[in-house]
């Protein structure tokens, strides 16, 4: 395992900005915003926000053992596709996306993005590509296209969460003190251990999963576990950090994972109007408008300093343009 990357694979700080608004005036709540989403790596807009962070260790640990290709899945949207085709562009390295499901006759914006940045695209059906942590099927795969780096799908392992702990160590660095609450998206869990394990209980942790059901504290528990067993990077190894102080709100998946409501819509809209800053409708969208609720539910004692992490996912709006007519407004 790399314990530090070489400046190919470092970036500047991501921007901390304070949001007003007469809401968090009226809850007399501070809410800063760590926008991942403007760290740009490679071409177009995929390689950033939290994706970017979980590759960072994985593409110092891919250049290390002389890797020349990396593989990874994901579906026909996945904004980690989108991430993996840049960086292979980015950094020199061969591409796979094995795609779940059949070729479509006309690519999708996010598959016509990887595939411009170099990306070999592999369609295979949705019942084979349930066998992707099979390890037969990965050494058929072996077989086939030479020897890869493996990236998980969504991109989650020990190295990932390992570069998300830097949310949290840039944001200590830039804020005056250390917010009381850290709120970030979930999809896999890996951006929301790596934060809760950087915290190691000094703030509250509130993971709103962009899922339905699906998503259980167990598995971010065995993410928090695994990054500890297998990363001798993290400080914390002898130690295990204080797991109490995380929470996982379900209320804001909207039905489920690419599911939508307009006022979802209306809330995406108006929110890039009054702050100037854009949200996907997959995952920040929904984390922002629960945590505006929340905070209109006073969840949160006045005097509370509040950080929410923007992980990204703009590459993703296009699609979602194009698949339900032009709904957000912003580019
Ligand atoms: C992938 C993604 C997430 C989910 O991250 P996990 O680490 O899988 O929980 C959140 N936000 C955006 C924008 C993403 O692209």
């Amino acid at each position: 395992m790399p314990s530090t990357l070489s400046s190919s694979f470092r970036h500047a700080p991501s921007p901390l900005v304070a949001l007003e608004s007469p809401t968090l005036q009226r809850a007399g709540v501070r809410l800063l915003v760590k926008r991942d989403e403007l760290l740009s790596m490679g071409p177009g807009r995929a390689l950033c926000g939290n994706k970017w962070r979980k590759l960072q260790y994985n593409l110092q640990a891919a250049r290390d053992e002389g890797q020349e290709t990396l593989l990874t899945f994901g579906g026909a949207y996945s904004n980690h596709i989108a991430a993996v085709a840049a960086a292979g562009a980015e950094f020199g390295f061969q591409a796979i996306g094995i795609i779940r499901g059949e070729r479509p006759e006309g690519l999708n914006p996010t598959l016509r993005f990887a595939e411009s940045c170099g990306m070999q695209l592999q369609f295979i059906s949705r019942q084979a590509y349930r066998e992707k942590e099979n390890p037969e099927f990965l050494s058929r795969l072996r077989k086939q296209s030479g020897p890869f780096y493996l990236l998980p799908e969504g991109g989650t392992n020990a190295l990932a969460i390992h570069g998300c702990r830097h949310i949290v160590e840039e944001v200590e660095r830039q804020a005056e003190a250390l917010p009381g609450y850290w709120c970030c998206s979930l999809g896999t869990g890996g951006t929301f251990a790596g934060i809760v394990d950087a915290l190691n209980g000094r703030a509250k942790a509130i993971g709103f999963s962009a899922l339905k059901g699906v998503f259980h504290e167990e598995e971010v528990r065995l993410l928090l576990k695994r990054s500890l067993g297998s990363s001798s990077l993290s400080p914390l190894a002898e130690a295990p950090p204080k797991r109490g102080a995380w929470s996982i709100n379900t209320d804001f998946h909207f039905g489920g994972y690419a599911k939508f409501e307009p006022h979802l819509i209306d809330f995406i809209n108006g929110f890039h109007r009054q702050h100037g800053i854009a949200l996907d409708p997959i995952y920040t969208g929904k984390l922002f408008y629960g945590l505006f609720q929340l905070i209109e539910e006073r969840h949160f004692p006045k005097g509370s300093t509040i950080l929410a992490v923007h992980t990204g996912g703009l590459q993703g709006i296009e699609g979602f343009n194009e698949r339900f007519g032009k709904l957000i407004e912003v580019k």
